[in-house]
């Protein structure tokens, strides 16, 4: 099997794993526990989120423990946009591509009278700081753009974006999901007033993630109850899942540049063979893109047919993301680059892991040649 779909979710590594046992067995306290053996846990907790905030360029104290990337995401959006309302602030600016976490909150605010605008996204997936500085007003509380997107791979110019909104009254939030791990993350460096990851993207555990907000800005809880995290996330922490979270993101930080070769060098093997097919479109920056991430628009296809084809022969890829397959509605992020409903149907992505060698991807490029050029005579014939 070649899995060919780590934007959807990736392996744990073995550390990773190695880090949470203890935690689910010998130490398996209450960190809200006074005696020992839960101030154990406690502990260990602390120390995860000070390891985490060094990955990040943060201080410890302004990282959150959430259940993921669609939580943190929720939160650093509900959070900026109250303490903007406060101030009577009540614009948001975006791109139409964002993950369904960030569009589906701020279509929530909308409907609580704030105004959202929506930038264009350039044909490769780009926007401008430009773009953004024109579309700042005075009552802008906050910027949410992604880091990189999680089914084209581009790559958008996230600190450029910072050091423009730098002294403005605005809060500038970063979905980085598909970065961590992959790209080099410094919050101060960069000037991201908030943060959001999620850890089964770079081989941590599911159900766990991190958001990190600059110390002077209030968190809304989203989760209300005791007071763990001070009081920003009630619930007892998952104490196992985030001592491998910490694990993960170090391991996939110290690896990063290692990676980043080793991935592109593949990537442009499998984008050079997959641009060899007749009226094939590559989807996305062919250069500012995710190392591990190959996506592709193949006329008179559909994507859902090619999968089925692919699986058959062993590769497991993705037709958009995830979350949007199974339902028939094309790509909302293709339609966002300007890809017609045609062309957003025929698509397919394919994201790389470390495991992956030069033998798999002259397999895929080979698989996928052969399979649209049978899906394109079936419907011819
Ligand atoms: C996967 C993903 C999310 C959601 O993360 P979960 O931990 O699965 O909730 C958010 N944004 C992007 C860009 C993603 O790829």
């Amino acid at each position: 099997m070649i899995y060919a779909d780590n934007a959807a979710t990736t392996r744990m590594s073995k550390e990773a794993i190695e880090a949470m046992l203890p935690f689910m067995d010998k130490i398996y306290g209450n960190p809200s526990s006074p005696y020992s053996f839960g101030q154990e846990a406690k502990r260990a907790l602390e120390d995860a989120r000070s390891r985490i905030a060094f990955c990040i360029g943060a201080e410890a104290k302004e990282i959150t423990f959430t259940s993921g990337g669609s939580e943190s995401c929720n939160q650093a959006i509900l959070s900026a946009a109250r303490y903007g309302a406060l101030k009577g602030k009540k614009h948001i600016i975006t791109t139409a591509f964002e993950h369904h976490c960030v569009l589906n909150t701020l279509a929530r605010l909308k409907k609580e009278g704030f105004e959202v605008t929506y930038l264009d996204v350039h044909n490769t997936g780009l926007i401008t700081p430009g773009q953004v500085l024109e579309a700042l007003r005075e009552d802008t509380c906050l910027v949410t753009i992604m880091y990189a997107n999680n089914e084209i791979g581009t790559i958008e110019p996230i600190s450029e974006i910072g050091a423009a909104l730098e002294g403005r009254d605005v809060i500038f939030h970063t979905d980085a999901v598909q970065a961590a791990g992959h790209l080099n993350i410094d919050v101060k460096k960069e000037k991201i007033d908030m943060l959001s990851l999620s850890a089964h993207k770079f081989r941590g555990p599911k159900g766990t993630g991190i958001l990190y907000a600059r110390r002077d800005i209030p968190l809304e809880p989203v989760i209300t109850g005791g007071s763990q995290e001070r009081g920003k996330r009630a619930g007892t922490e998952n104490v196992a899942g985030i001592c491998g979270m910490a694990r993960a993101l170090e391991i996939s930080v110290s690896g990063i540049d290692a990676e980043a070769l080793y991935l592109t060098a593949l990537r442009d093997r499998l984008i050079a063979g997959l641009d060899k097919i007749p009226a094939s479109m590559l989807n996305g920056d062919r250069f500012l893109r995710l190392p591990s991430n190959a996506n592709f628009s193949f006329e008179g296809i559909r994507g859902e047919s090619l999968l089925m084809l692919l699986d058959s022969k062993g590769i497991l890829a993705s037709a958009g993301s995830a979350c949007t397959s199974g339902s028939l509605e094309p790509s909302h992020v293709l339609l966002a680059i300007g890809r017609s409903r045609e062309a957003a149907s025929g698509s397919l992505r394919l994201t790389l892991g470390e495991d992956i060698t030069e033998d798999d991807i002259d397999y895929v490029i080979s698989a996928v040649t052969d399979s649209v050029s049978y899906l394109r005579n079936m419907t011819l014939g």
